[in-house]
């Protein structure tokens, strides 16, 4: 009789977005007339920029060609993107780093859940509360996350770092020794950017206690404030400790085209093994490469064109994100980031719960959230709402609120 992986009947179920969904079905189904606007989806809605379009419809009409067909590629992925993103996103920051350290990927969400493989089961993990709840389930699954306490919200082997208003939302490290470290920046579901002093703490407490940072940084392109990092690699010592995940998604949009990279530097090795040449082992084994259509559109990303183009993507959402800060704190809410990311954090006001604020700004104002509980305990008494609409749509839903506000 086959024996299953225990470690998935322990995970609660995917509880957050599914609540979401139904509440505001069961809100739609008795008011048939409200037409909800939904600042809850984390999905990208801009349209590929024409750089990009053109760039992959090049790569089809080559595919179609004796000459020109690709078949499996590299699984590390293509020179021509692997060389752009080490010039433009590392070395124009006077970050070097070699494009063998660079591995192409169909997603950051596979990378960060993948790259556990790699790690024993008895490492301690530690992560941000609130969290993206990847890193958590996949550590889960894997066994090194423990037994889950359903009256606390957490798993009891995990080591969960607070971040709150006291601490601006980014943890200091432990006290206590922590082999892998999850962090985020720009973070989800807070919107909260670590500085340089920050990012170096955990840089140095990485290395003297032998640990791993993961750094995920799928949103650096939100960043606006001069002086905050863009990759963890602008730390110095960080070759040493850590390992970045990037992504195209919020980049470029690439949510349904699926293309992201992780770095892995060559400096990095644990119990006398290369944790590149580890990860390259892992990746060769497992997966085949992102496609040759795809790496051409990512490269697109990198040209003249690409670059202003998906900036001006950016800016689009960058000013809705502004739009909800500003019109939310006017109407006298207590309003974190938007400022360095696509997210906002709102505090429920009168120590309301996550899920009531949740409920009355879907009954009143008809706008759909996201509840920040469902990110981890910490997150109880905020909602986290996105930057990702339609700008006529978003600043309509501000209105609302702020109507709302007024009316209490
Ligand atoms: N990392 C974080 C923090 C995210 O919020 C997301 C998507 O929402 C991802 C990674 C996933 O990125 P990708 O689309 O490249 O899988």
């Amino acid at each position: 009789m086959v024996k299953i992986n225990e470690n998935y009947l322990k995970l609660p179920g995917s509880y957050l977005f599914s609540e979401v969904a139904r509440r505001i079905k069961v809100y739609s189904d008795a008011h048939p007339d409200a037409k909800i606007t939904k600042l809850s989806i984390g999905d990208v809605t801009r349209p590929l920029v024409p750089a990009v379009v053109e760039a992959m419809h090049q790569a089809v009409t080559e595919m179609g060609t004796t000459e020109g067909f690709h078949g499996y590629g590299p699984e590390q992925g293509y020179d021509f993107l692997r060389d752009v993103i080490a010039q433009y996103d590392y070395r124009d920051r006077g970050v070097d780093i070699d494009p063998e350290e660079i591995f192409v990927s169909d997603g950051a969400k596979s990378d960060c859940g993948n790259i556990g493989d790699i790690f024993g089961v008895d490492n301690v993990v530690a992560v941000c509360d609130p969290v993206y709840p990847v890193y958590v389930d996949t550590n889960a699954m894997a066994g090194r996350a423990g037994e889950y306490q359903e009256e606390l919200g957490r798993w009891n082997k995990l080591v969960y770092m607070p971040c709150v208003q006291e601490n601006g939302f980014t943890p200091v490290p432990p006290q206590e020794k922590v082999d892998i470290i999850y962090l985020c920046f720009p973070n989800n579901p807070t919107g909260a950017v670590a500085s340089r002093a920050q990012l170096k703490a955990w840089v140095d407490y990485a290395n003297e206690n032998g640990s791993v940072i993961l750094f995920d940084s799928a949103y650096e392109a939100f960043i606006t404030e001069d002086d905050i990092p863009h990759t963890i690699f602008e730390i110095e010592g960080a070759r040493t400790c850590a390992i970045e995940f990037r992504s195209f998604s919020k980049t470029a949009g690439f949510t349904g085209t699926r293309c992201a990279y992780t770095v892995v530097p060559k400096e990095l090795n644990r119990d006398g093994a290369s944790l590149n040449k580890l990860w390259n082992r892992r990746q060769c084994t497992k997966f085949n490469g992102v496609p040759y259509v795809i790496q051409r559109a990512a490269a697109a990303v990198y040209t003249p064109e690409g670059r202003e183009q998906t900036r001006a993507n950016i800016a689009y959402y960058q000013k809705n994100a502004q739009v909800i800060r500003e019109g939310l704190s006017q109407a006298g809410f207590t309003v974190f980031g938007g400022a360095n990311a696509p997210y906002i954090w709102v505090k429920a006001p009168h120590n309301m719960g996550s899920w009531d604020f949740f409920d009355l700004l879907l009954d009143r104002a008809h706008v759909a959230t996201t509840p920040g509980v469902g990110f981890g305990p910490s997150g109880e008494g905020y909602i986290r709402l996105t930057a990702f609409g339609d700008a006529e749509a978003t600043a309509q839903a501000v209105a609302r609120i702020q109507a709302l506000a007024h009316h209490k």
